[in-house]
């Protein structure tokens, strides 16, 4: 039967399940882990769980050795990117299945990076002593002439979501050099839909996530203000009417918030969508007591979150349910800050 409340301390315990098999260098069959990672020591932070949980030593220094390094100051501009590579196993070059052929080197890549230095950030390690002229240096061969970024040097789709880890991890390090802020912002601009919502291409479809990193991106490059429908949301470069139409029309009669129009309500959603609401100053008008029900509806009896009811909870919803229960104001859980996506004393790094 689902629980009527909060279950903390259930999630607490889910998570440090998820902890425990992670840091080990038996299961690199898995190229995300260092996402997964963010998901499991973020969520401790946030849910308050207890310090002693996390081994911040142990952690910072197997993230740090998954950092690329140029061999020589020339390899610095050879258009490799220096950033994070997602696990141990992608380091070395792999077998091609399809066509046998070697690739030459593997290469860090930017969604991988984004989850290295915010996990750094948030167990509180000293950013500055990290190689990140490597990093910022080598993420401008990554950005196209159109403003987007590809997410490795080479043969990669190019969309909104790396930008966004561009901006986030330029502002983590407290450094723009590694990117064109203007280019950008014309860039996500374009990526405004007719009906106000974000596509992750300039003219593909409106899309929860895609809003988010437009939002999140133009506000941590200081484009938009805080809460700008107080403000004079009027003289934004953004249509900013039609965007909080369209956020406030996903949340679906069941309470929760759909990614787009007729799609079923899922659990992370609350997250991407509620943090566009939130940097709009637009989140007093969700419907609160609604998506607390739909979002506890997908709350697993063993800890976690699913991503429809009833289903089995995963890593990403469960990470994504916490910081929805976080943006709720839930009491036990820390307050958000919602454009790194970690808990706000975390992103101020105290
Ligand atoms: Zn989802």
């Amino acid at each position: 039967m689902a629980s009527e409340i909060f279950e903390r301390d259930r999630h607490v315990t889910f998570l440090q399940m998820m902890y425990q098999l992670l840091p080990s260098p038996y299961q690199s069959q898995e190229i995300n882990r260092l996402t997964l990672a963010y998901f499991v020591i973020s969520g401790l932070d946030l849910l308050a769980a207890p310090d002693r949980l996390v081994d911040k030593e142990a952690v910072a220094k197997w993230v740090l050795s998954l950092q690329a390094h140029p061999r020589s100051q020339s390899e610095l501009n050879n258009g490799q990117f220096y950033g994070f590579y997602g696990s141990r196993s992608a380091q070395f070059p792999s077998e091609d299945n399809d066509n046998g052929a070697l690739l030459s080197r593997s290469v860090g890549n930017l969604a991988s990076t984004y989850c290295a230095v915010a996990i750094l950030k948030i167990i509180g390690y000293d950013l500055s002593s990290i190689d990140s002229e490597s990093i910022l240096t080598s993420m401008r061969n990554l950005q196209q002439s159109d403003g987007s970024f590809m997410p490795i040097h080479t043969g990669a789709e190019t969309d909104l979501r790396f930008i966004y880890c561009a901006v986030a991890i330029c502002h983590m390090l407290g450094n723009w050099s590694g990117m064109d802020k203007e280019k950008a912002k014309a860039y996500i601009i374009n990526c405004q839909s007719y009906d106000g919502g974000f596509g992750l291409t300039p003219g593909s479809e409106s899309h929860g996530g895609a809003t988010y990193c437009s939002v999140t991106s133009l506000r941590l490059m200081g484009f938009i203000e805080e809460d700008i429908l107080s403000k004079d949301a009027e003289s934004s470069i953004i249509n900013v009417p039609l965007l909080l139409d369209w956020c406030l029309q996903k949340q679906a009669a069941d309470g929760g918030f759909q990614g787009r129009p007729n799609k079923p309500s899922d659990t992370c959603y609350a997250f991407w969508i509620g943090s566009v609401l939130k940097v709009l100053g637009g989140h007093k008008f969700i419907d609160k007591k609604a998506l607390h029900g739909f979002l506890l509806t997908c709350q697993s009896e063993y800890g976690g979150f699913s991503k429809f009811p009833g289903d089995f909870p995963d890593l990403y919803h469960s990470y994504y349910g916490f910081t929805a229960f976080s943006l709720l104001e839930e009491p036990g859980l820390k307050p958000l800050c919602v454009e790194l996506g970690m808990s706000a004393i975390a992103a101020i790094g105290i």
